[in-house]
């Protein structure tokens, strides 16, 4: 499954496609950026990641996408 983080509102989806970019809570629409292929629960084989800068957890087959913190710049992961 496809793990997307909005690089503005830093919501996290599990989805097998982009979600719908409409409505995002920062204003206009979400900007969603693949960070891996993953969960946002524990599964065999996934890995735990943190974003030192936006707090975000995610768990991933490989190592996650810095591209676009919603703090600012990239992402900071962490293996947890
Ligand atoms: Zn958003
Ligand atoms: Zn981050």
């Amino acid at each position: 499954m496809g793990l997307y983080i909005c690089g503005k509102c830093g919501a996290l989806v599990e989805n097998f496609s982009p979600p719908s970019s409409a409505g995002c809570p920062v204003g206009g629409s979400h900007y969603w950026i693949k960070v891996c292929n993953g969960s946002l629960v524990a599964k065999p084989g996934l890995k735990p990641y943190q974003c030192r800068k936006c707090g975000a957890t995610v768990y991933c087959q490989s190592f996650p996408s810095s591209a676009r913190c919603p703090k600012g710049g990239s992402h900071s992961w962490v293996r947890l």
